[in-house]
């Protein structure tokens, strides 16, 4: 059967079994598909896969989850805090020397090799009981928001003195809070226990790996 409504171009829409239905004002090339012969009047009901649909999720309800309970606080706990793998990046930190002063001696090149150009550092002469170098960082900034966490900074650095850790809840609500700053990085360094790390871009960058927390040299 064909047919026209209100003067345009009608389509016939065909029903279940191959009939017609009542016309409908289909663009042109569009046709209704029909539906599935093989299909009970019961499945055609749809309610009954509703009540199968809604029964699945009630037992999944009762059952373990899948996913972590994450917080981002407790990071010894699995169920808590999921442990990326080795090689990771993540945020930044900046390590200590032996005598607990930033390692950082100021040569700059980390800011030369960042680029997003996200690394700002100012230079000051070290103190005259520091004998092991002229420099060290009187302000060191890293902008996390331009950061591309390529790593390029921690191959950069001629002393080990700054690292990417495995951190990732690396959110915050303010811009401001995502320009780390030298103190902030340092004091992540020490909240890892990686501060005297001597890891430089973890070689052993193996799947499931935990890194190892190592204190002194
Ligand atoms: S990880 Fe890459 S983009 Fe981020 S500060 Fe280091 S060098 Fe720059
Ligand atoms: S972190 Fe390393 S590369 Fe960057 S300024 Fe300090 S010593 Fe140089």
């Amino acid at each position: 059967m064909s047919g026209s409504h209100d003067g345009h171009d009608g389509h016939d829409a065909h029903d279940a079994h191959g009939g017609t239905a009542a016309a409908v004002d289909l663009p042109p090339g569009v046709v209704i598909a029909p539906g599935d012969p093989s299909q009970t009047w019961v499945e055609k009901l749809y309610l009954p896969e509703i009540v199968k649909g809604l029964g699945n999720t009630m037992r999944r309800l009762f059952q373990k989850s899948f996913t972590i309970d994450y917080d981002g606080t407790d990071r010894e706990n699995p169920e808590k805090y999921h442990q990326p793998r080795n090689g990771y990046r993540g945020e930044h930190y900046l390590k200590k020397d032996d005598n607990g002063h930033v390692k950082c001696v100021a040569c700059f090149m980390c800011a030369a090799a960042c680029p997003a150009e996200c690394i700002h550092i100012e230079a000051t002469p070290t103190p005259p009981e520091w004998a092991d170098r002229e420099r060290y960082p009187k302000r060191f900034e890293i902008d996390l928001l331009r950061c591309i966490y390529c790593g390029m900074c921690e191959e950069a650095c001629p002393v080990d003195a700054i690292a990417l850790s495995t951190t990732y809840n690396i959110v915050s609500d303010s811009r401001e809070a995502k320009v780390y700053r030298r103190d902030k990085l340092l004091e992540l360094g020490e909240q890892l226990g990686l501060s005297q790390s001597h890891h430089h871009y973890r070689p052993d960058n193996v799947p499931g790996h935990v890194p190892e927390k190592k204190t002194g040299h």
